[in-house]
């Protein structure tokens, strides 16, 4: 099925492809012994304008929306989800300027983004501040026309190898979540450093490390919005990055999928190629079926979020949840059917089962999306009784 998507969005999808199989399959298992960041893969994606996709074409970008870079995050994802999140953690960390930067901001920084010259994070979680993100403790006190920020962020996907930190901090702590407010910070800025690269399950070609800020002076124009206002900001540029997650999802599922088929159709057993076994045949048929429902769901939301909807945390969270539950059956299906092969770390659906589990946990684990879908039907029932 094609989806309705329009020539360009189908010669993206073509040029990622490329991009994949080119130059992401032949290195990726590389990349997860060694816990190497894609370097030379971003710069590919930067010279050929894919870091723009979703960024309007006033700040260089080329105008789209999220079922754009949706695609390319599924095509890249498809060939490995550490890749793939090195990308999408670059538009996340540029979400923020866009929902609530001046225009002196967004024009400093998103053209620069845009052109995928320097990469971008995002900085919200903290050691004791996870799902309850209103929990954060990284102060930033105003001090004439600097804020000096003091504190740690924990977990930040390109961490160390983005130059560009949309960080959220609290400027008023005896207002908890509305004390938020949110910084652009430089890799290099005085009081700015790294805490160690992480060693993970999955996703390893992805570097996850933490921001420390020891009386790290900014200046105050570089603040995202009001003060105030940094919770509201990274909540919304959550919603509109969560479909993303359930594109990664789409995009590890298919992977696995088309090698499970793959690998089936050449393995024999009983004297029999094992895709012959009516068992066989019925995992991968129901592993085509979450790809599909999963793809259906997430191309359905991106498009409806790309028509500008006031508020859409409840579809974003159902995005995420959904495919994110299905890539984790579907990557544990597809080695079940590699049988023993599968487990080795020779063949590649071992690491798309441990780069899926990712998916079930960042931006928000799914029990809190549950929480967050079932909080909107509350609402929507409640207002539709008065
Ligand atoms: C590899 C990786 C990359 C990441 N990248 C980033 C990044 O770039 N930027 C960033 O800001 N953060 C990032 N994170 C942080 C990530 O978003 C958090 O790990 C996530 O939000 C969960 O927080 P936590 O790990 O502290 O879990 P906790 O909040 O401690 O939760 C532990 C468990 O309790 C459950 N739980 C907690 N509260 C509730 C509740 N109210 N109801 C039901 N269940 C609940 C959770 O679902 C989970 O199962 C990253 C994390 C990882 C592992």
């Amino acid at each position: 099925m094609d989806y309705l998507f329009t020539e360009e969005q189908k010669q993206i999808r073509k040029l990622v492809r490329r991009i994949a199989e080119e130059k992401v399959v032949p290195v990726r298992a590389e990349l997860d012994e060694s816990e190497t960041f894609p370097r030379d893969i971003m710069r590919a994606c930067a010279d050929t304008g894919l870091f723009g996709v979703s960024l309007p074409e006033a700040y260089g970008g080329l105008g789209g929306g999220i079922t754009e870079s949706c695609l390319v995050v599924e095509e890249l994802s498809r060939a490995c989800l550490g890749v793939s999140v090195s990308y999408a953690a670059s538009l996340l960390g540029a979400y923020p300027i866009l929902i609530g930067g001046s225009e002196e901001l967004k024009k400093r920084y998103l053209p620069q983004l845009a052109s995928g010259k320097r990469l971008a994070a995002f900085g919200l979680t903290e050691a004791n501040a996870g799902s309850d993100a209103s929990g954060i403790r990284t102060e930033a006190r105003r001090d004439g026309n600097y804020y000096v920020i003091n504190g740690t962020k924990q977990w930040i996907t390109n961490g160390g190898e983005a130059d560009i930190y949309s960080v959220i901090t609290i400027t008023e702590r005896s207002k908890g979540g509305r004390g938020a407010t949110g910084f652009v910070l430089e890799k290099g800025m005085e009081g700015f450093s790294f805490g160690k690269k992480e060693k993970k399950l999955g996703i390893r070609a992805s570097a996850t490390r933490e921001l420390i800020f020891q009386d790290c002076r900014v200046p105050k124009e570089n603040i995202i919005g009001r003060e105030g206002t940094g919770f509201i900001i990274a909540m919304k540029a959550l919603d509109r990055n969560r479909p993303s997650v359930g594109g990664q999802a789409i995009g590890v599922s298919q992977g696995a999928l088309d090698l499970a088929v793959a690998y089936a159709r050449e393995r024999e057993q009983f004297g029999n190629k094992i895709i012959s076994f009516q068992a066989v045949q019925h995992m991968l048929a129901d592993m085509a079926i979450q790809v599909e429902a999963a793809r259906a769901l997430v191309y359905a939301v991106t498009r409806y979020i790309d028509t500008n909807p006031k508020d859409f945390s409840k579809l974003s969270a159902i995005a995420k949840v959904f495919p994110s539950d299905a890539a984790m059956k579907v990557t544990i299906d597809a080695l079940q059917i590699f049988g023993g092969y599968g487990y080795m770390r020779e063949y590649p659906v071992e690491k798309m089962m441990r780069d899926a589990k990712i998916l079930q946990i960042y931006e928000g684990t799914n029990q809190i999306q549950r929480n967050v879908i079932a909080l909107e039907l509350i609402k929507e029932a409640a207002s539709k009784k008065r």
